[in-house]
């Protein structure tokens, strides 16, 4: 018999998940269906930031703006061990396209609109403390501002945010392509392919979360005409450096000679994150990649702003994402509207509900929109929630998390148990209960106890060593080749424990 839900969620990506949790929270049944890993797409891409956007100002987004703002904070209480404040320093040098004031206006508004409660205000660096920023060429410069944005791990949020979907009963699936959306009189049969075979399930409703891939998820619908709106797809490509001594905690957004702003953001103490571009990309299909002309141009506004000269063979990894944008008509890429937009299409009692744009700051906003959506179609469901309610992992102060390092199994390394709190969260409290069961668990993978691998396929569910080492932690930055090669072999063997 075809199983029935309320409603299927197609894409696991930040959008999708906020809409899988935010209904199932609702008492809505839902099943989520990701075409490959979760946050496997523009979702692990993106530049990692909860963030206003300063620079929409400039393209009159206050909507947009204001509700990133406010969204800071409530990520930060909702998911403490993944969002953290992060203070950004603004050089602003002779010559440069916004002078100071324009920029000290900006960040004014940035100020107002936020509602903040717990993050600092905007403000200049006085002159006496511009050369202990270490690397900043002094010359030319002419004012350094500041101001308070957040950080998170972005493929984490998805993933927590998916497993609390299922913790409320949601059916979340990984590695499971949606094919067919076929319209029936009460609703859509979804079918979706689970290792190789067709499973079809029925329900009243459909989100179309595809992130880029959201006109081909259009493409799959059967037995009505359902409108389509128009993506542009823009990729966005980061590079990372080593963070050279000493440490610099804050970030910086530097404006580009080109106008654009370009991110230097710390990452781990050990790296510096250098990003973004904004390239036409054709195909969502095509795999983005950092091309070398993208590098440079990121290598050269770096070098513009600081007396540390770094080249190609300097960069430990890129990775590239690709925005799934409004096509508003704008040719410059870097201006095309960042509001998201929802299309619905109604069938009988049921709708297909598509998400086009949606950053990963109001991906929980946006949940609660296309709950308001479904809603005025008819959906019984409960009131909205989320705000207050803390996502899976997230229900310990970053206090208790830091306690919570402190009080772990000996036999695995403090800087590991540190790396867990600020990972997995509350959800630490698990690994160390799986490693007082079994202590044999604690054997070190290249330099992951084996007891993260398990959790990571049993609760997490990752297949392959990329889904572990790139997206459910970012592990990898710390691993030498053999390590590396340790883990694609525990889980080469894992999938295969009769091979060679
Ligand atoms: C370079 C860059 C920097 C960015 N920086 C920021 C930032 O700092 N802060 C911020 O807030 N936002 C940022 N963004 C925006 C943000 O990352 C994206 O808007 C957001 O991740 C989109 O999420 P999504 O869920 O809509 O799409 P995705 O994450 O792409 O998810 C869509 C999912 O749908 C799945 N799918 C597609 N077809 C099917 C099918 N047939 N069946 C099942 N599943 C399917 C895909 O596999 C994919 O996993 C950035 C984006 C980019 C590219």
């Amino acid at each position: 018999m075809t199983e029935r839900f309320d409603l299927v969620v197609i894409g696991g990506g930040i959008n999708g998940a906020a809409v899988a949790r935010d209904a199932a929270g609702r008492g809505l049944s839902v099943l989520l269906a990701e075409a490959n890993d979760y946050a496997g797409a523009t979702s692990s891409a993106s530049s990692k930031l909860i963030h206003g956007g300063i620079r929409y100002l400039e393209q009159y987004e206050f909507r947009l703006v204001r509700e990133s703002l406010r969204e800071r904070e409530t990520l930060m209480a909702i998911a403490p061990h993944l969002v953290f404040p992060l203070e950004f320093l603004v050089p602003i040098t002779q010559g440069q396209p916004r002078p100071a004031w324009m920029v000290r206006l900006g960040l004014f508004l940035y100020d107002v609109l936020s509602g903040r409660r717990l993050l600092a205000k905007s403000g200049r660096v006085p002159r006496p403390e511009w050369n202990r920023v270490p690397r900043l060429k002094q010359e030319r410069l002419k004012a350094i501002l500041h101001y308070p944005d957040c950080w998170t791990d972005d493929a984490r949020l998805t993933l927590e945010t998916l497993l609390d979907a299922r913790k409320r009963g949601a059916d979340i699936r990984n590695y499971r392509p949606v094919t067919r959306i076929a319209a029936k009189t009460d609703g859509f049969d979804v079918t979706y392919r689970e290792d190789g075979r067709p499973v079809t399930v029925h329900a009243r409703f459909v989100v179309n979360a595809g992130g880029p891939f959201a006109t081909d998820v259009m493409r799959k619908v059967e037995g009505m005409a359902a409108p389509a709106r128009k993506l542009r797809l823009v990729r966005g490509s980061h590079i990372v450096l080593p963070m050279p001594a000493p440490v610099e905690h804050r970030a910086f957004t530097l404006q580009n000679d080109d106008k654009r702003v370009v991110f230097v953001i710390p990452w781990m103490e050990r790296f510096l994150i250098v990003g973004t571009t904004d390239v036409p990309h054709e195909e969502a299909a095509a795999k983005p990649r950092c091309t070398d002309a993208e590098r440079d141009y990121l290598l050269d506004c770096y070098h513009r702003f600081f007396d540390h000269r770094v080249g190609p063979e300097d960069v430990l990894w890129s990775w590239s994402g690709i925005r799934p944008l409004v096509d508003d008509g704008e040719d410059n890429p870097s201006k095309v509207t960042r509001e998201y937009e929802l299309v619905t299409a109604r069938r009988g009692k049921g709708a297909l509900v598509s998400i086009y744009g949606g950053k990963i700051t109001t991906h929980r906003k946006l949940g609660e929109l296309v709950m308001a959506e479904l809603r005025g179609l008819g959906a019984d469901m409960g009131p909205s929630w989320t705000r207050e309610s803390p996502i899976h992992g997230g229900e310990m102060s970053r206090e208790a998390l830091a306690a919570l390092a402190e009080q772990g199994p000996e036999e695995i390394p403090l800087e590991t148990r540190r790396r867990w709190v600020f990972t997995y969260g509350a959800e630490t409290r698990t690994l160390y209960e799986m490693l007082r069961q079994e202590p044999a668990l604690a054997r070190p993978i290249g330099i992951v106890p084996e007891a993260e691998l398990v959790h990571a396929v049993t609760v997490e569910d990752a297949r392959t060593a990329e889904d572990f080492l790139y997206r459910r932690t970012k592990v990898f930055m710390l691993m030498d080749q053999d390590g590396i090669d340790a883990v694609n072999a525990w889980f080469a063997q894992r999938r295969n424990p009769a091979g060679p």
